[in-house]
């Protein structure tokens, strides 16, 4: 049986607008295969906890028709499922991994952990735990039995950790920049990562389809099914809504409470339609359809990448490499309007620009720097690229926005174009490097 979910977090003051077109596709995906959708608050950051929160989202989705179909009480009326109320689960299964050798008790202080931190980075050395606990696991042991505060942690392994994503196809990670990640906290609830995993498990999801904000953390979750042993959901990650300027949806700019948009007298009806139409089309291009209409001709395959990626390889012919254009799709699949746009925007992916849209020469030597910058990166993914640059953005003495453009230049060619580290992460590093020295 299919079966998904939403897992809000009560951390604003009502579900936040983007969380109703996921929660809208995954109970689209339930109702349409006869299964079941559910609702899981997970509200393990008690200190980012709004009050009244968890109600206001609860109601809202209600009037949007967005329903859970199970409610941990039986007969009574409907609660959703809370992990603040679950917390010897997540203790037991915290324990078992331990038991398996797969994570251990760490009793390092915030004292100690903040000198590690400072050390590493003043070494410029990635910020991760050094393991000091898990070479000495009796002896912490011994101090926890004495009532000494202390917290669980995964044991990553060294790995490449692969998946195939339903929206964005394989995704590929590389575990060695991932910190050994908190499971329990001292507090004795779980993080996200650990309460996430062991509900999607116990509840039996099928499909976990969520923002694209998650996808750092989906290979942690990996990590954690192998460590249990457990039968991974199928993954599904979302692009997120945004600004007609593709900027973050935020508050300054644009409502992100569903409920104001209920307020301003925008029918229900509408705006599931709207959010609908974000990110996927009606297979008989319609622009107007309700809920139930949805539910009927909904595919996830058709939020695909690989949707566009075919219409684009027809579009331009064999000419390019298919495996790029499958890589390039997520980037550009908000900004294409025509199948014709693809090739100028991304022109730059497949050829080395010819010509700059702004004068490099005097930017020289912070090139020179983002050279050795890149060159030290091991896992060279648009996270690492982004961070790294940042780092020589601040060395460089210039602003922010002029570093930027001008790395964008020096990699495109162009003053606008798709992101920038993730088109670098497409390129790779030997290539982005050839490209900064031929400038
Ligand atoms: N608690 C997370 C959130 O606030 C859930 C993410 C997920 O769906 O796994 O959205």
């Amino acid at each position: 049986m299919i079966r998904t979910r939403i897992a809000p977090s009560p951390t604003g003051k009502d579900v936040h607008i983007g969380s109703v077109a996921t929660a809208l596709m995954n109970y689209a995906w339930a109702k349409k295969n006869n299964g079941k959708f559910i609702i899981r608050i997970e509200d393990t950051d008690q200190s980012r906890l709004v009050p009244g929160g968890e109600k206001k989202m609860l109601t809202t989705l209600q009037e949007l028709g967005i329903i859970a179909d199970e409610s941990p009480l039986i007969g009574g009326p409907f609660a959703p499922y809370r992990q603040s109320e679950r917390l010897d689960i997540y203790k037991k299964y915290a324990q078992e991994l331990v038991e398996k050798g797969k994570a251990y008790y760490c009793t390092c202080t915030l004292e100690r952990l903040t000198e590690m931190r400072a050390k590493q980075q003043a070494e410029k050395k990635v910020p991760k735990y050094d393991r000091f606990c898990l070479s000495r696991q009796d002896e912490v042991k011994k101090q926890i039995e004495e009532g000494m505060k202390y917290v669980v942690r995964l044991l990553i392994p060294e790995t490449e950790i692969v998946f195939t994503d339903l929206i964005r196809g394989e995704v590929r990670f590389q575990s060695s920049n991932l910190d050994d990640q908190v499971l329990l906290k001292s507090d004795g609830f779980p993080t996200y990562h650990l309460g996430v995993v062991v509900d999607d498990h116990l509840m039996e999801i099928t499909h976990v389809m969520r923002g694209e904000e998650w996808l750092p953390s989906t290979p942690k979750h990996i990590i954690l099914y192998d460590a249990f042993g457990w039968e991974k959901p199928f993954f599904g990650h979302v692009s997120l809504l945004r600004n007609p300027d593709k900027s973050k949806l935020s508050k300054r700019k644009n409502p992100v409470w569903a409920s104001e948009y209920i307020e301003k007298g925008i029918f229900p009806e509408a705006l599931l339609n709207y959010l609908a139409l974000m990110g996927w089309s009606h297979p008989e291009g319609k622009d107007i359809f309700d809920l139930d209409e949805y539910i009927r001709v909904f595919d996830i395959k058709d939020v695909q990448t690989e949707k566009l990626k075919s219409k684009v390889v027809e579009y331009i012919g064999g000419e390019y490499n298919e495996k790029v254009i499958e890589m390039t799709i997520p980037l550009v699949r908000e900004r294409m309007k025509k199948l014709s746009e693809y090739i100028p925007l991304t022109e730059f992916l497949f050829k080395a620009p010819d010509a700059y849209e702004i004068p490099l020469e005097k930017y020289k030597d912070t090139l020179t720097k983002v050279i050795a910058k890149l060159e030290s990166i091991d896992a060279f993914n648009s996270l690492k690229i982004g961070e790294a640059m940042v780092d020589v953005a601040k060395e460089s003495g210039l602003k922010n926005s002029e570093f930027f453009q001008m790395l964008r230049v020096a990699i495109t060619g162009k003053k606008i174009s798709p992101p920038l580290n993730e088109s670098m992460e497409i390129l790779g590093k030997e290539e982005c490097i050839k490209r900064i020295k031929t400038v």
